[in-house]
């Protein structure tokens, strides 16, 4: 398989080189050159699969420039003992037509996991492949969840150091600790001093400045980034749409060839592509479900085809979807316009310039065949969690409430009753204060996060995750801060280079 830009600027790489570069390098993101297709026989063959097993059928058709030994080697390393559940990504039925795909049971409680545990083995095989002889440096600017994602993933994998900085007070006091209490001799983690706008845009200053580049270069290292766009951290996602289907069949919810629904609670459009990459391929998949929280542009987008990102911004309570550009979204554009680059590029050209796009009536119409958008305020989201536990004895946390609340919203208005799949993102336990409002009636006010967990576990009767357990009583290892000015400067330091201008 290679690869291309959705721009137009690069066309015939290697999955290897794909992943190593990121982002092309006329601004677009790489997809594949070729449809990849399976029939019902391969699908029926995943029911008798292991998770691992089916991450190998499905990842060796993307990525054929890996050996089958060094792809076993990368999912035998990301998908080990560090899931607390032996199933990786289990299937919990909610009710006879409804059920929860659980993408939490990884290291850090929340569905990044599922791609950044895989990414780093990805990552070092295809710097070996390409022949490169640098140590890489990851850097990383976080909201939350992403940080603690990536340190997890990165931690001790030779030939890899990864610098996260996080803005200082503006994570939840979970998301905080979880990082700065981070083991791994090659993990560092930054409080800036400012919000999380400073953050990224000073990481994307580093990333742009060629005396830092140069630097590096002296000292052997080279950056790399281990954000959404990489193509290593989309298709691992792939993985798990065909695992859910495969759990449905074998529990006896579907007949093989039924198509079925997926409820995706959405930010950046990464897990929801997957599965559009998945029902491309031939899963059987009657819609997918797009749920937004109040920063509802793809909702817009959706029904009325245009993109426009000029409106308020909400801090909401499923902070990992508070986002106004879902970037992934570009990769979409390009497969369902017939792979039409200049028209991709104007697009994005527009949303730089404008704000905003349209896109025509064709590429809407097949959106909307496939795509149906909603979206939760919280209030909303906070009832959801509330009557989905009292209805069904289920806990959400808030970003898969948001999904809950749309896929009702969504048989109100259809009346399609398939059997549906709702993605779960996070543990209930990481997002605990919301969830304690919504079920604790009160009790939840003035208690910490770390109060709150026994509480919510006494309640609920759920375990509380072994990774969320005594994180209060934890060494801190991080205690680096920042100013917003002072990116630059600490990362020089903590590297080691010589003096730059
Ligand atoms: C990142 C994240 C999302 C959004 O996923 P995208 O791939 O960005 O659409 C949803 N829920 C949680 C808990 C997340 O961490």
């Amino acid at each position: 398989m290679r690869y291309e830009s959705t721009r137009g600027g690069l066309k015939g790489i290697s999955a290897a080189e794909a992943i190593k570069t990121g982002i092309a390098p006329d601004g677009g993101l790489f997809v594949p050159m070729d449809k990849v297709t399976v029939d019902i026989d391969f699908i029926k063959g995943l029911t008798g699969n292991t998770y691992q097993e089916r991450a190998m059928k499905i990842l060796s058709l993307f990525l054929t420039d890996y050996k089958p030994e060094e792809l076993l080697d990368c999912i035998n390393s990301a998908y080990d003992e560090q899931f607390s559940n032996k199933d990786v990504a289990p299937v919990v039925r909610v009710h006879e037509k409804l059920h929860m795909l659980e993408l939490w049971h990884g290291p850090t409680c929340a569905f990044k996991d599922m791609a950044l545990q895989i990414l780093p083995h990805f990552l070092v095989k295809a710097i070996q492949k390409t022949g490169e002889q640098d140590e890489i440096v990851i850097l990383v600017a976080t909201s939350g969840d992403t940080g603690k994602a990536a340190l997890e993933g990165f931690a001790d994998v030779d030939g890899t150091r990864i610098i996260v900085y996080y803005p200082n007070g503006g994570v939840s006091d979970i998301q905080k600790l979880q990082m700065v209490t981070q083991k791994g001799k090659n993990t560092n983690v930054i409080a800036v001093n400012g919000n999380f706008d400073d953050t990224q845009n000073g990481v994307k200053k580093i990333f742009t400045d060629a005396s830092i580049r140069k630097a590096l270069q002296q000292k052997g290292l080279k950056f790399s980034s281990a954000n959404s766009i990489n193509w290593g951290r989309l298709v691992p996602q792939i993985v798990y749409y065909f695992s859910a289907y495969a759990e449905l069949i074998k529990e006896g919810s579907i007949q093989p060839g039924e198509k079925i629904n997926f409820v995706v609670p959405t930010g950046n459009f990464g897990n929801i592509l997957a599965a559009w990459y998945a029902k491309d391929m031939g899963l059987p998949v009657n819609r997918l479900i797009c749920a937004s929280n109040s920063n509802n542009v793809l909702t817009d987008f959706i029904i009325g085809g245009v993109y426009d990102k000029k409106r308020d911004f909400y801090k909401t309570i499923s902070p990992s979807m508070d986002i106004l550009i879902s970037s992934n979204l570009e990769r979409l554009l390009y497969e369902l316009s017939g792979k039409n680059a200049d028209m991709v590029h104007n697009w994005m050209k527009e949303l730089a310039k404008k704000g905003s796009y349209h896109v025509d009536n064709k590429t809407r119409a097949l959106i909307q065949e496939v795509f149906w958008g909603g979206y939760s305020d919280d209030k909303e989201t906070l009832a959801s969690i509330h009557s989905v536990y009292e209805d069904c004895g289920y806990v959400m946390d808030p970003h898969t409430a948001v999904a809950m609340d749309v896929y009702d919203k969504y048989v109100i208005k259809t009346g399609d009753l398939s059997q549906t799949v709702i993605v779960s993102t996070a543990s209930p336990f990481k997002f605990n204060a919301s969830v304690a409002k919504a079920l604790l009636d009160g009790k939840a006010g003035g208690k910490t996060e770390f109060e709150l967990l026994p509480m919510l576990s006494e309640y609920t009767g759920w375990n509380i995750p072994e990774a969320l357990k005594g994180l209060e009583r934890k060494d801190i290892v991080h205690r680096t801060v920042c100013e917003k000015d002072g990116m630059t400067e600490a990362l020089v330091k903590l590297l080691k280079l010589d003096a730059i201008e």
